[in-house]
């Protein structure tokens, strides 16, 4: 599955579970000129390029346009699945001279990776201004935090002072290392969403973010105004929450835990998967880069805590043959931690 940037997981509009369709075509900025530059400045002969899961497929064409550029650089492509910058295909990383990894902004800065985080095209006011009727009015409450994904970053600082005219006093934040600008968010750190204000408009395609955001900050009215779907929507997390708890449930009195630890260069969290291990006996480290329901089928547990991207358990959960936990809820689940203490995974810091 997923999880970030455009590619949290679903690059082109995340319209899982939504039933709505694309309304408008996206259009993405690939910035072949500036990549051009950065290849040149470097003298690199061979360069590789990741593309998000939505995006694989445009990927040959690129490859095209570059070599029309460049006819005597190499480009290669990586088949990896990927799914945000916390998952860089290091083998052709090493590979290469120059990794070009588009969809996400950056969460480790590197030398030798370009990062393209396609910005879209779509006009995010018509939306906005649709917002409006969800927002409270700036006579009775001006203050409003305003977050937005990687691919709207472009228009962000345009947003605020849209908002601003319209008599908001508008909150942004840059969240931590994980995240490369003020306001963004991923879909496991809503840091930038730590703001005084009780409402936060998020202005981006899809439920994906807004909703994790909305677990995360439950005290806060979240409205969505999604300018690829064209639609406004207020962030309702409760059918998370009850599949959250019903999976926490399933998982009380499992006596063999599968703790996975996700060797994906951004999404190692050893500290936690090691603590749980050395407190539980009966809790078995399993090392895997992908974590799919078919990878954890022959491991003969009862249960499972994902240590890797939140978004695998909370999105994909109900698609594993044994209840796949969250290191929080697992510790709800031996009765470490009372049941209300179950929030949001989410992740900080970067490798
Ligand atoms: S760990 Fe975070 S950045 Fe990586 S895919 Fe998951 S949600 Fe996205």
């Amino acid at each position: 599955m997923s999880q970030d940037g455009t590619s949290e997981p679903q690059t082109e509009g995340d319209l899982r579970n939504t039933g709505m369709s694309l309304k408008h075509d996206r259009e993405w900025d690939y910035e072949l000129d500036r990549i051009i530059e950065e290849i040149e400045a470097r003298d690199a002969s061979k360069v590789g390029l990741q593309f998000p899961e939505g995006l694989k497929r445009r990927g040959p064409a690129v490859a095209d346009d570059l070599r029309e550029l460049a006819p005597d650089v190499t480009f290669m492509l990586s088949g990896q699945p990927c799914y945000g910058a916390c998952d860089l295909d290091t083998y052709l990383m090493r590979r290469t001279d120059v990794f070009v990894h588009f969809g996400h902004s950056a969460m480790k800065e590197s030398d030798r990776i370009i990062y393209v985080p396609l910005f879209s095209n779509v006009d995010p006011y018509p939306i906005m201004e649709d917002s409006l009727e969800e927002l409270a009015d700036p006579a009775d409450d001006p203050d409003v935090g305003l977050v937005t994904t990687a691919q709207h970053m472009n228009l962000f600082g345009d947003m605020v002072d849209w908002l601003e005219e319209r008599d908001y006093n508008v909150h942004t934040r840059r969240g931590d290392d994980r995240l490369t600008y003020e306001g963004q968010v991923l879909g496991c750190n809503y840091a930038s969403a730590d703001i005084d204000a009780e409402q936060v408009l998020y202005v981006g395609g899809g439920k994906f973010h807004p909703l994790g955001l909305a677990m995360e900050h439950p005290d806060k009215n979240v409205v969505i105004a999604d300018p690829v779907n064209n639609v406004v929507t207020i962030a309702d997390p409760e059918q998370f929450m009850k599949q959250r708890y019903a999976s926490v449930h399933k998982a009380m009195g499992s006596e063999k835990w599968g703790v996975i630890f996700c060797t994906k260069i951004g999404q190692g969290r050893w500290e936690i998967a090691e603590k749980i291990i050395e407190n539980n006996d009966n809790a078995y480290l399993i090392t895997m880069d992908e974590v799919t329901p078919d990878r954890l089928r022959n491991f003969n547990m009862d249960a499972f805590v994902n240590t890797g991207c939140p978004r695998i358990t909370t999105d994909d959960g109900p698609r594993f043959h044994k209840p796949m936990l969250t290191p929080g809820e697992y510790e709800i689940a031996v009765g470490n931690k009372p049941l209300d203490s179950l929030e949001f995974d989410t992740f900080h810091g970067t490798w």
